[in-house]
């Protein structure tokens, strides 16, 4: 058993501290709550810090903290996870969630944050990159595909491309010859 016992408000108080000092000296800031946005009721603060250049790769660390306080419940844990940003809708998870319990010494928590932070960086800095230079995540059926999409991306431009020509040789679509 360590010192942090949830049943004491005073000692919630003092872990929640200890857990926003942790997170202020890493150069991490909170930032909104996307679930918030997405209608979700949470109670969840989110703490953020860029790892790319480019600012979309950010270690994320999640933790309930209502009135300087953590909750008062065992089964609440600190998650942390990596992230891509697409810069237009939810941003896609690179390392996934790893959980650090809020249990035993305060200064063990903290320290166990860390630990986590630090491993999941070291993960998404070993994590596969496509050959656009954005990291790879696992898709839904499992294979690991570009964060960006970029394949997408291109497949649009060579429709793009395949139109103008079509319309620059004269074979417009049927859309064009409708009269209007
Ligand atoms: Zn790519």
């Amino acid at each position: 058993m360590g010192n942090y016992n949830p049943e004491i408000r005073e000692l919630r108080k003092i872990l929640a501290f200890n857990i926003l000092d942790t997170l202020e000296t890493a150069g991490f800031e909170e930032v909104a709550n996307d679930r918030k946005s997405w209608g979700f009721q949470t109670k969840e603060r989110v703490f953020a810090r860029n790892i790319s250049d480019d600012g979309r790769v950010k270690i994320k660390v999640f933790t309930t903290i209502v009135a300087n306080e953590v909750r008062n419940s065992g089964k609440d844990s600190i998650r942390v996870c990596a992230t891509w940003d697409p810069h237009d809708g939810r941003s896609r998870g690179l390392v996934k969630i790893t959980r650090v319990h809020r249990t035993g010494d305060i200064e063990k928590i903290c320290q166990r944050m860390l630990e986590r932070m630090r491993e999941v960086w070291k993960r998404v800095n070993a994590t596969e990159r496509c050959s656009c230079g954005t990291p790879k995540f696992k898709s839904k059926k499992g294979n690991m595909v570009c964060a960006d999409l970029c394949w997408k991306r291109r497949q649009r431009e060579q429709r793009q491309r395949k139109t103008n020509e079509y319309a620059r040789q004269g074979n417009v679509g049927h859309w064009a010859m409708v009269e209007v």
